[in-house]
């Protein structure tokens, strides 16, 4: 594959940027890559492990005449980071975020944006309970969704090259706007991560079942909140402070179906349960013919009882 991007800036050498990084590797779509994080910790393990091509002590030096810019740092961060490195910026360069939520950022970072310089969101629907450069993996992004958000001013060709851009690193694209990106999220993976946060947090409370017994017979389900319940308190809690209405509308939803349920539990309404477990199972059901989750018992592990 050719060069999309002659140079390359990654902002947060973490999960996100860390698997890019791999992936344009792979794909052979960047010329060079350069990456800045936080911490003097986070850059040396990165440039020791040889993640990017260039790790700079400054965002302002990593984005030194680069064609594309990636803000891949927590939601609640892009702003500053955006007003950090905004007058370094050469002109013509495009900068995108790969935050989980598109408005908020849109509000923080959009400000700063200097005239000759294009900004479009986007935002991979892959990630791991992770965090950190080192765990980031080429494959991350494989035929996974990265959502395309542009601004009202985006040019077209700049929205094109991005596009191109994620499908060389594995991913479908799919445009859409902000406020419709937000709500979507809120339903695929905010308000499922709340919901998972919250059980764990319940089973952890309840002093009548042992913690070795919510160890010992997780894999009965709730081993699987326990992995998204395992992911960075950071990212999560900035995603819920900017994605508050989103949330808060699927929230208010989930709270009504769950009194439906647990009203038809106590009235022993089994019609109801059958009904709607039914619906659900269809739903699991479409996201398998869509590819985005394998068919195998138990999401493929050879061991252990569903
Ligand atoms: P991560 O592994 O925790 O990495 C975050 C990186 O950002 C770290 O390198 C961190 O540096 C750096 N950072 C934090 N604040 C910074 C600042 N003010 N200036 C410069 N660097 C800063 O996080 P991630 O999972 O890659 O997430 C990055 C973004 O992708 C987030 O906006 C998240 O919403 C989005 N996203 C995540 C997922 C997912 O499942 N993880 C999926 C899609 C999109 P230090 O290590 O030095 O602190």
């Amino acid at each position: 594959m050719s060069v999309i991007y002659e140079r390359v800036a990654l902002i947060g050498l973490g999960l996100i940027a860390g698997s890019m990084s791999l992936a344009m590797r792979r794909a052979g779509v960047a010329g060079e890559i350069t990456g800045y994080a936080r911490s003097a910790e986070t850059r040396t393990t990165a440039h020791e492990m040889g993640l990017v091509d260039r790790v700079c002590d400054t965002a302002i030096e990593a984005v030194k005449d680069a064609d594309l810019v990636v803000l891949a740092v927590p939601v609640g961060a892009m702003g500053s980071v955006m007003a950090e490195i905004a007058p370094a910026l050469k002109a013509g360069a495009v900068v995108t975020d790969v935050g989980s939520v598109k408005k908020d950022i849109f509000a923080s970072v959009l400000p700063h944006l200097p005239e000759n310089v294009e900004f479009i969101g986007t935002h991979p629907m892959a990630g791991t309970e992770h965090s950190g450069p080192k765990s980031g993996f080429a494959e991350l992004f494989d035929k996974r969704w990265c959502l395309i958000v542009p601004t009202e001013d985006s040019a077209e060709t700049e929205i094109l090259r991005i596009e191109d851009f994620w499908r060389a690193l594995g991913a479908n694209t799919k445009r859409m706007d902000a406020e419709h990106h937000d709500l979507v999220c809120a339903v695929v993976s905010h308000t499922p991560h709340l919901i998972a946060y919250t059980m764990v947090g319940v089973a952890d409370d309840l002093s009548r079942v042992t913690d070795q017994e919510v160890i010992e017979f997780s894999a009965a389900g709730f081993r699987d909140f326990t992995r998204i319940a395992a992911s960075d308190p950071t990212m999560w809690r900035d995603v819920f402070l900017s994605n508050k209405d989103a949330t808060l509308e699927i929230l208010g939803r989930f709270t009504e179906e769950l009194f439906a349920l647990q009203r038809a539990i106590r009235m022993g309404d089994g019609d109801h349960l059958h009904e709607y477990f039914t619906r659900t199972r269809a739903i699991r059901r479409g996201i398998i013919d869509a590819g985005q989750d394998t068919d195998a018992p138990n999401f493929g592990r050879n061991s252990d009882a569903s």
